[in-house]
This record gives structure tokens, sequence and C-alpha cells, in this order.
């Protein structure tokens, strides 16, 4: 199955983005695009672009390009854009708040369907439509909303204990905004949300390559 298929992390990065710009231009009633279209439009070097596609198969032609409805219809398979994911998020403070304003409101089948905290001045009440609960209530509003994903933006001291409770009741893939270095069972997937280290990976790199060594480290990071 498609699906199953590796492809380099940063290629499953980018296929959202590509996945959003096809849906702009099907609605237009555009019927083909080329890389360097796709270039333009989404700041990526073509060849990336034409190499992220080749790991997905042969979906353009030489002189051609893409099929808009063939390459949207492949990628939303691929990412499974028609298969809603329930998410919830634990720890309503300063980045909780905003990532509930937030709400992932490009997505149309991600969207956080309820909140935790253990402060009672925030549970009880709802937030842009997002009801906060009461981290009691954490297991059964997991299995309401058949969860697998939850956001952590808690205190560093909580967070290890509060993904030891989050993985009993069935979470397979943790968003970890803290700066803990979560351990999980081996069926259990965390991804690190690390700001300072993003930060001064850039600055690095800003420091010590040139703009052209920095597109081929680009093209070579897969
Ligand atoms: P915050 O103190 O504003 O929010 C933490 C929230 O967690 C509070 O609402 C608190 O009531 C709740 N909480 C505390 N203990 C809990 C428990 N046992 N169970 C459930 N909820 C609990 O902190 P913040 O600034 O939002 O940061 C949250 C995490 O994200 C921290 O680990 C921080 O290091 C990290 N982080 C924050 C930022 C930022 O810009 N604020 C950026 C990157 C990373």
């Amino acid at each position: 199955m498609t699906q199953d298929k590796k492809i380099p992390q940063v290629t499953a990065k980018r296929l959202p983005l590509y996945y959003r710009y096809l849906e702009k231009l099907h609605l237009l009633g555009k019927q083909r695009v080329s890389s360097s279209q796709l270039s333009k439009e989404l700041l990526i070097d073509p060849a990336t672009i034409r190499r992220d596609f080749s790991h997905l198969g042969e979906l353009g032609k030489k002189g051609y390009g893409y099929n808009v409805s063939y390459l949207l219809k492949f990628l939303r398979d691929f990412l499974r854009q028609d298969e809603a994911t329930n998410v919830i998020l634990v720890g309503v403070g300063n980045l909780g708040t905003a990532l509930l304003h937030y709400n992932f409101y490009k997505s149309r089948n991600t969207k956080i369907v309820a909140a935790f905290d253990n402060n009672p001045n925030k549970y009880n009440k709802e937030m842009d439509g997002i009801p906060i609960y009461s981290m009691e209530s954490l297991e059964e509003v997991i299995n309401l909303f058949n969860v697998e994903v939850a956001i952590l933006t808690v205190p560093v001291s909580v967070a290890q204990q509060i993904t030891e409770k989050m993985v009993e009741a069935g979470i397979k893939g943790i968003l970890n905004f803290t700066p803990s270095r979560l351990t999980v069972p081996n069926n259990v997937r965390v991804h690190h949300i690390d700001l300072t280290t993003e930060l001064q990976t850039l600055v690095y790199f800003l420091k010590n390559f040139t703009s052209d060594e920095l597109i081929e480290e680009e093209e070579n990071n897969i």
C-alpha cells in the first residue's frame, strides 16, 4: 500500500504543503502544474520537489508536469487526509492556550477535541469551543473521542508522569513541547518540538555555510 512506503522525513514534512497548494489549484479548476510553478509558490527548489515526488513513484511526465487531481488524490490517500485525527492537549498555560486558539485551522482533518489541566481555575470551561477537563477525565475522554495523539504543554517537572498516564490511556503519538526527554514504550512515538535547538541550529547554519551550501545541505538531508 502506498501509505506504508518509507519516505525521507524531510519529504514527509513537505507533503502537507504540496497537498494544501494542490487543493487550492484544484478549486481554481487548474488541471496541471509544473515543478517550477510549485517551486515559485511554495519557495521550494524545483529539484527538491521533483525528488520528493520521485520517492512516491512515477507521478509526473516530462514536459507536462503533474496532473493536479491525480496528485491530489494520491497525496490524500498517502496522507490519509480523509481520516479525521482527533487530538488532545494537556497543559492549558501560555503555549497551550496559543495552540488551542490556533487549532490547526489549515487542516480540515486534524483538530484538538479536548484539553486538560490540573488547575481548577482552568478546567470545566471552554476555550474557542474546545472543552477543558480536569486530569481525572483523561482516560474517559481519550476513549470517548478515540484519541491517539496528544500535545504536551505542561511544565517539564510533570511531563514524564503525565506521559505515562496518557500512554496508559491509549495515546500512541505525542507532540512534546516540553524540554523533557520522554521515556515511552516502543509502540509510542514522540516528536520533540524544541524551539531553542531549532533557533541555535538556524544560527549555526547561517554562520557556517554559504547560501549554495545551504541548498545542498537541505537536498542531502534525507
Ligand atoms: P505555563 O506554566 O504557562 O503552562 C503550563 C500549564 O500546565 C498550566 O496551565 C498548568 O496549570 C498546567 N499543569 C501543571 N501541572 C500540571 C499537571 N500535573 N497536570 C496537568 N496540567 C498541569 O507554561 P508554558 O509557558 O505554556 O510552557 C509549557 C511547556 O512548554 C513548558 O514545558 C515549557 O518549557 C515549554 N515551552 C514553552 C514555550 C513558550 O513559548 N511558552 C516555548 C517552548 C516550550
